[in-house]
C-alpha cells in the first residue's frame, strides 16, 4: 500500500476527497498530508441549495501525530456563495467548522485536558493555551447543546466564595443517575443568579423538578418559589448547612464561657474548639478522658454541645410525623439551655420548619454538592487561581459538567 492510500484509510477520507501526497518534513518534525477535492458542486451549509464553487481556500488542521511527527492535513476547501446566506466554506468530514484541529485530535485533547492542568495538557499536546481554550469552549458548547433534552429532578443549589474579593458564585448541581454534575455556575448569589438558571429550563422541565436542596437563603428560596411550580413543598434546607449553624452556636457559647473563665486561671477551654465539633463517637480516644472532664467543668458549653449532639439524631427520624415529634422535644430542650446562641438557632429552625421537614419526604441534601465544592477548590489550586471569571466558569463546566464533550467522528 502506498502512503497516500494508507493515509486515506487512516483518515477515513472518501470521494470527492482524496489524499494527493504525503510529505515528511523532517526538519520541522511534521508530516503534511495534502488532501484534494474533485467536486465542484456543493450545497450551502445553511440551506443545502446546491451551487458551483465560488472560490477555494487553503486550510490546515492538526491531526493525531504519526509516530513522533506532528501530522498536518492541508486542503483547498470550496467556498460557495449563497444568495441568502452569503459566502461560506463547506463542511469537511474530518473537522468541525471553525476548528484548526481534526475531530480525532480534539477527542484526544479533551481527554488529556480533563485529566491534567491546562499547562500540562498544552505541554503534552504541543498546543498553545489559546488553542486549548478553543478546544474546551467548543467541547462545552457541544455538550450543552446535547444536554438540553433531559429533565432534571433533584437539584442542589450552593454558593461559593471565589478569589475575586468578596465575590460569590451560585452553583447548581444535580445527582440524578448517581453521578453528580454541575448544571450551571452563575455570578453572585442573588435571586437573579438563580433566576438565570431557572430560565434556561423549559416550563415543562421546571415542573418536573421534584426537590431542591439549599441553605436557608432567602434569595435562593424566592427564586425557586417564583420559577418552580409547587416549590414550597420541594425546597429542602440542607442538613449540612443546618449542622453548621448548630456548630457555630456551640462555638459562640464556648468562646463566651472561655472569656469568663479566663478571668480566674488559665481557661480549660483554651484550644478546644475542634473537640466540641466532633460527634461523640468521633472524639479521638486519647482525648476522651479530657473531654469528659471538660464537660464537667465547662457546663454551659457542655449544655450547648448536648443539644447539638441530640440534633444529629434528628435526621434518623422515620417520617415527617416522627420528625415533628422529635423536633418539638428538641426545641424545648434547646430553649431550656437558656443559652442565647442556641435559642437563636432553635428559633430559626422553627421558623423555617416547613422546609426542614421536607427532608423526610425527599431525603435530599447537599452532600453531593459538597464533593463538587472540593473538586472546584482543586481546580482553582491546579490553575493557580483564575485571572478571569469566565475561564473559571468554563473550566468548572468542562471538568464537572458531566457533559458529552467529544466531537462526532465521521468514519
Ligand atoms: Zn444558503
Amino acid at each position: 500500500m502506498n502512503d497516500t492510500r494508507l493515509y486515506e484509510q487512516i483518515l477515513g477520507i472518501e470521494s470527492p476527497w482524496s489524499v494527493r501526497s504525503v510529505t515528511l518534513k523532517k526538519d520541522e518534525g511534521s508530516i503534511e498530508v495534502d488532501v484534494a477535492c474533485s467536486e465542484t458542486m456543493w450545497g450551502c451549509p445553511e440551506c443545502g441549495l446546491r451551487m458551483h464553487v465560488h472560490a477555494w481556500e487553503q486550510r490546515r488542521w492538526r491531526h493525531l501525530d504519526s509516530c513522533q511527527y506532528k501530522t498536518i492535513l492541508v486542503a483547498n476547501v470550496p467556498r460557495v456563495k449563497c444568495d441568502k446566506h452569503g459566502t461560506q466554506m463547506v463542511k469537511v468530514p474530518w473537522a468541525e467548522p471553525g476548528s484548526r484541529f481534526t475531530a480525532w485530535f480534539e477527542r484526544l485533547a479533551i481527554d488529556v485536558l480533563q485529566e491534567c492542568s491546562t499547562a500540562a495538557g498544552c505541554e503534552i499536546l504541543r498546543i498553545t493555551w489559546d488553542q486549548a481554550d478553543g478546544i474546551k469552549q467548543r467541547a462545552i458548547n457541544r455538550g450543552l447543546a446535547r444536554r438540553q433534552a433531559v429533565p432534571v429532578k433533584r437539584l442542589c443549589v450552593d454558593e461559593k466564595a471565589v478569589g475575586w474579593g468578596h465575590q460569590y458564585v451560585t452553583i447548581v448541581s444535580c445527582a440524578d443517575g448517581g453521578k453528580t454534575r454541575v448544571l450551571a455556575i452563575e455570578d453572585d448569589r442573588e435571586e437573579n443568579s438563580l433566576n438565570r438558571f431557572w430560565r434556561t429550563l423549559t416550563p415543562e422541565h421546571r415542573e418536573a423538578v421534584e426537590a431542591v436542596s439549599m441553605d436557608m437563603w432567602e434569595a435562593f428560596r424566592n427564586s425557586t418559589l417564583r420559577y418552580v411550580p409547587g416549590a414550597a413543598e420541594k425546597i429542602v434546607y440542607d442538613n449540612f448547612h443546618l449542622a453548621r449553624y448548630m456548630n457555630r452556636a456551640v462555638d459562640e457559647v464556648r468562646r463566651a464561657e472561655h472569656e469568663v473563665k479566663q478571668g480566674d486561671t488559665v481557661s480549660p477551654l483554651k484550644g478546644t474548639r475542634q473537640l466540641w465539633l466532633y460527634g461523640l463517637e468521633n472524639v479521638p480516644r486519647k482525648w476522651a478522658a479530657r473531654f469528659r472532664e471538660l464537660r464537667a467543668l465547662a457546663t454551659k458549653t457542655a449544655r450547648a454541645w448536648k443539644v447539638k449532639e441530640l440534633f444529629r439524631s434528628f435526621w434518623a427520624c422515620a417520617d415527617p410525623a416522627d420528625a415533628t415529634e422529635f423536633f418539638r422535644k428538641w426545641y424545648r430542650d434547646a430553649i431550656a439551655t437558656r443559652l442565647e446562641p442556641i435559642k437563636k438557632v432553635a428559633r430559626m429552625f422553627k421558623k423555617h420548619w416547613a422546609n426542614i421537614v421536607t427532608f423526610f419526604r425527599h431525603h435530599l441534601s447537599n452532600a453531593h454538592a459538597e464533593g463538587i465544592n472540593s473538586r472546584i477548590q482543586h481546580l482553582i489550586q491546579q490553575a493557580c487561581g483564575y485571572r478571569n471569571r469566565d475561564r473559571f466558569k468554563r473550566d468548572v463546566l468542562f471538568h464537572l459538567g458531566g457533559l458529552d464533550l467529544h466531537p462526532a467522528i465521521v468514519q
